[in-house]
């Protein structure tokens, strides 16, 4: 019998970091910043006129291309804004993955970007990273409908160079390579300046980790005109108001807070260094995170049975139950207080199991 049910899309959506309504959880399970967005964006958000949120926002979002434009030396043309980097990222698939070749990425990664695949109808194909995590960018010679990659990788926390991405892009010249630089801001090589040599380049990011502005959700892209004009064009073809008034005023406040900025991310690298070397110091293999997460295992202990112990404790950390990582914990790095809770919880762990 025919239904309407027969019509309707079936897709396994993408799974975000589980939520909670109790405020006495460490949360550290979505690689949020612990620190509050700069103060100069929650000036913007006291001072915002109420009264102009009847008009449309800009649908160009100007001032906030204008202020990262500044920000990364580029041209105004040469930049995209979106309602995340999620949005960024869902429109260039949409924009430039459109060939019937399959497109490249690694096994591990971003666990949108099949979801994405799907959604749209993108083939794919994906290429193992190492023993080590590590990305061969000999795999990406191989001709493709294009190529996305997370530098520094998520969530391995591993960077890569620029020695790298030139050899992914010239191995490339033919697609559009995706460089999706949600964490660089935490220690990362970035391949902003690369713009200007490669026009098939797109460089995304967003003010959700290093900027404490995910709830905001302001996201952006570089790269050529050419590029940033079809993505334009696709995003106007599907909603032309992506990025509202108050995202943009307080988008261009945070931008021009360097020095909070920078102090923020340097608090957040210092704990990782020190969360790096605690964990270590109890027996835990952690990979060199360029991150504001780290990937960490130990030999003997279930993960799956830490994170759950942990979760019990109030202490939300991510597990994928996924081949390969199945062994390891992601922990994003929270204030010191907090990730004092965390490792004395990791401490009980290894004594109870004893
Ligand atoms: N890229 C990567 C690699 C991420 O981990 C995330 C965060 N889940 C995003 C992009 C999207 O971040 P947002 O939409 O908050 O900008």
């Amino acid at each position: 019998m025919n239904s309407y049910k027969d019509k309707l899309r079936k897709i396994t959506p993408y799974v975000p970091g589980e939520q909670s309504k109790d405020t006495d959880i460490v949360k550290i399970n979505a690689n949020e910043n612990p620190y509050p967005p700069s103060p100069r964006a929650v000036e913007a958000l006291k001072n915002f006129n109420t009264d102009a949120l009847r008009f449309y926002p800009n649908a160009n979002a100007t001032l906030l291309k204008e202020a990262l434009a500044k920000y990364y030396g580029v041209g105004v043309e040469n930049v995209f804004v979106g309602n995340g980097s999620d949005d960024v990222l869902a429109l260039a698939f949409q924009s430039f993955f459109c060939g019937r070749e399959a497109i490249a990425y690694p096994d591990i990664t971003y666990s949108f970007y099949p979801v994405w695949c799907e959604l749209f109808h993108i083939p794919y194909k994906t290429y193992p990273l190492d023993e080590h995590f590590r990305v061969n960018v000999e795999d990406y010679r191989e001709k493709n409908g294009g190529v996305v990659l997370p530098n520094p990788n998520a969530p391995t926390s591993l960077g890569e160079g620029e020695d790298f991405i030139r050899r992914l892009l010239d191995y490339n010249a033919d697609s559009v390579v995706i460089i999706d630089e949600a964490y660089v801001d935490f220690g990362g090589y970035s391949s902003v300046a690369l713009t200007k040599e490669y026009e098939n380049l797109l460089v995304c990011g967003t003010f959700s980790k290093s900027r404490s502005l995910a709830g905001m959700r302001i996201g952006f892209a570089i790269g050529s005109a050419e590029l940033i004009g079809v993505l334009e064009a696709v995003k106007n073809s599907y909603n032309s108001y992506t990025v509202d008034s108050l995202s943009i005023a307080m988008g261009i406040a945070s931008v021009e807070d360097e020095a909070y900025f920078r102090t923020t991310v340097d608090k957040v690298i210092k704990t990782r260094t020190r969360v790096t070397n605690e964990l270590r110091k109890r027996g835990f293999e952690v990979l060199d995170s360029q991150t504001n997460f780290i990937m960490a295992t130990h030999d003997g202990y279930s993960m799956k049975e830490l994170f759950e112990y942990l979760k019990a404790k109030k202490v939300f950390i991510r597990y994928f139950s996924l081949p390969r990582i199945e062994k390891y914990i992601r922990i994003t790095i929270g204030t010191d207080d907090e990730m004092d809770r965390f490792l004395a919880e990791v401490k009980s762990f290894l004594e109870d199991k004893q």
